[in-house]
């Protein structure tokens, strides 16, 4: 749920670093030069590492890249919503473009959803456009997104789910550009309306609608004067030095 003031800061290190070593050494770098009082701070590692660096640190919370949305049992190769809560983890991202890409469906994300929420854990929902136009069609493709990866969610808990904008175009180091705060402040208002037509006002208020795509310590500040609630970042998020800038630029944007 949102809080005022509070900002919500996520590191997604996607399919990095090689070994537990490399991944404890980068958390404790982050942790030990961490001071926040007013941000979270999350950070989701590969799922082979999320026990032991989850002893690393306590400032830090964690999260998954990802759940199956099955309980316990099959299919071969994922890992479930069980695993994930014995593991202390609080955040899983779900439907990023990368995986998208890779054919998964609204559908399919809507199940993970519903499963992330089952166990109390807060799902991060990733919805962006592949591209922009100039008839505006990218808003009819996010709406689509949000409404068939959020049908059947119960109405009580919408409110805990958080939203990450992340125009594909602007993601990853062969992006087209960086997305302006601008580009972010529309869709952010957009994303309300449509959550609001399809929820209702008041159970919408506690939503936190993030930014993501190249997010970096430049343009961080930003997009969170642009009314995002908090950055999702990649590749910034494996550099400990530019990952602990963004923080404190944005924690003193609050203070
Ligand atoms: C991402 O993939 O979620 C992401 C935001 O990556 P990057 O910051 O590297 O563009």
């Amino acid at each position: 749920m949102k809080s005022k003031n509070q900002k919500i800061i996520i590191g997604n290190w996607k399919m990095n670093p090689a070994s537990l070593k490399e991944a404890e050494k980068i958390l404790k770098n982050i942790s030990n030069s961490l001071s926040v009082k007013k941000s979270k701070v999350v950070v989701c590692p590969p799922y082979v590492f999320l026990e032991k660096i989850s002893k690393v640190s306590k400032k830090i919370n964690l999260g998954a890249q990802d759940v199956y949305p099955n309980n316990l049992g099959l299919p071969t190769g994922e890992i479930s919503i069980e695993m994930l809560s014995n593991l202390k983890t609080k955040y899983v991202i779900l439907g990023h473009s990368e995986r998208r890409s890779r054919g998964e469906d609204n559908l399919f994300i809507n199940k993970k959803v519903k499963t992330v929420l089952s166990a109390f854990l807060v799902p991060v929902l990733c919805v962006g456009e592949n591209e922009r136009d100039e008839e505006h069609s990218y808003l009819g493709f996010v709406k689509k997104q949000l409404e068939e990866c959020l049908e059947g969610i119960p109405k009580d808990l919408v409110g805990s789910i958080i939203i990450a904008y992340e125009p594909v175009w602007a993601i990853g180091k062969n992006a087209k550009r960086e997305a302006e705060p601008e580009e972010f402040e529309e869709m952010s208002i957009f994303i309300k309306k449509v959550l609001s037509d399809k929820f209702g006002s008041k159970n919408i208020e506690g939503i936190n609608i993030i930014y993501g795509g190249s997010v970096n310590p430049k343009n961080a500040l930003s997009f969170v004067k642009a009314g995002a609630d908090g950055l999702l970042v990649g590749r910034d998020s494996l550099n400990p030095e530019k990952f602990l800038e963004i923080i404190k630029i944005i924690e003193n944007e609050i203070n």
